[in-house]
């Protein structure tokens, strides 16, 4: 049974069709009784805002998001109802969870079999495919919440659920070892800023690619050995080679929501090397040399967030405080200027709204 008592309404950022103006206003909270089985109902605490959130409220993906839209996909709370008829629960009422962007997965699939739960064909996406955490109260899914590590702060592992997680992964199987060069275009951004981080707990030596002294002192603070501005800079595969000492980085991860971070990518890699693909430019095609990444044996990868182990492994690193999430704390009502800083590439670090 709830303690809590769940009120009849709540706050919450709608898009109200794709491309539209956000609404903050009053919808209904789903009643406890009403949850299905393997449901479970939190109360938020605070919400990190990822690029896909905009990708999601503009509409400029292949595939839609439903509308009207409660976007959000970083979101921590607390339990405070689970559905009745829940079978083995592996989280009850009152534990501190994360609701990440692969929302529930069937884990019967082949998909979810082999580990990859976010492409299960029946996969559910916060803040996309149902709605998100972008609202004061949240329904999500008994076995794919994240349990928070009690050493970590709320406000700290929110954007580890989508951002970290994402990268941690990316980076785990970017097929890199100890003291191998990796570069991350996009590093002053929200994934970005915590790959610089997960690369150093690898054992990699990171060159952020970014733009603007505020994201070049939060990448060097963070551990990235060289910067180069995607902006000033004329020349950045030859800039890359030079910090390398000529034959260019094993790997790249890429975290800009343009295509323009890509560009260039398999030319800087050394042979052997690997480019991650992970930031979602919607309509742009991937440019390469056929022949250098045949000639110079180039790996290719998408990498698309984690799945369960993926959350959980990010998260004890950050609850070991080798990566720290760099954010700003903001109220829900700021969602559509954050949106704005952020398509004109003005956030370091990550946006976390608060409840
Ligand atoms: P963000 O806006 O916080 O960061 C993007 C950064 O890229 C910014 O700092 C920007 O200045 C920088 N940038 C832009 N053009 C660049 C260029 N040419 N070279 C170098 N840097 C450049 O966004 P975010 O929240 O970190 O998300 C980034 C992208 O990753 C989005 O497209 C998002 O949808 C995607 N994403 C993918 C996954 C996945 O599973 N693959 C998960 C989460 C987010
Ligand atoms: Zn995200």
């Amino acid at each position: 049974m709830c303690q809590h008592t769940v009120p009849a309404t709540m706050k919450a950022a709608v898009v109200p069709e794709a491309g539209k103006a956000i609404e903050i206003k009053d919808v209904r909270v789903k009643r406890p009784e009403e949850l299905a089985p393997g449901e479970c109902l939190l109360k938020m605490i605070c919400t990190g805002v990822c690029h896909t959130d905009l990708h999601a409220a503009l509409g400029d993906w292949p595939v839609p998001a439903k509308t009207p839209l409660i976007g959000g996909h970083e979101g921590v709370g607390i339990i405070v109802a689970i559905g009745a008829n829940t079978g083995n629960s592996p989280v009850k009422i009152g534990d501190r969870v994360g609701v990440k962007w692969l929302a529930n997965s069937c884990l019967n699939c082949e998909q979810c079999k082999k580990g990859r739960e976010q492409n299960c064909e029946h996969a559910e996406l916060s803040g996309f495919t149902v709605d998100g955490t972008f609202s004061e109260y949240v329904v999500s899914y008994t076995n794919h919440v994240t349990p928070i590590p009690e050493a970590l702060d709320s406000y700290a592992a929110a954007s580890i659920l989508c951002a970290g997680v994402t990268t941690y992964r990316a980076i785990k199987y970017s097929q890199t070892s100890l003291g191998d060069w990796i570069v991350l275009p996009g590093a002053g951004g929200g994934l970005g800023h915590l790959a610089v981080q997960y690369a150093r707990v690898r054992g990699l030596r990171p060159i952020a690619i970014d733009s603007g002294e505020e994201k070049r002192k939060l990448c060097m603070e963070l551990g990235a050995e060289a910067f180069i501005d995607f902006k000033e800079c004329k020349d950045i595969v030859a800039e890359v080679k030079r910090i390398t000492g000529g034959a260019g980085a094993h790997s790249a991860v890429v975290t800009t929501a343009s295509s323009s971070g890509y560009t260039q990518a398999v030319d800087y890699l050394r042979p052997g090397g690997t480019l991650m693909a992970v930031g979602l430019p919607g309509k742009a095609g991937l440019e390469a040399s056929i022949f250098f990444t045949v000639f110079k044996s180039i790996s290719i990868l998408g990498s698309y967030v984690g799945n369960r182990q993926d959350a959980y492994e990010a998260l004890d690193i950050a609850a070991r405080g080798q990566v720290v999430c760099k954010y700003i704390m903001k109220d829900l009502q700021a969602l559509t200027s954050v949106y704005d800083g952020m398509q004109q590439g003005a956030v370091a670090g990550r946006i976390v709204l608060k409840f």
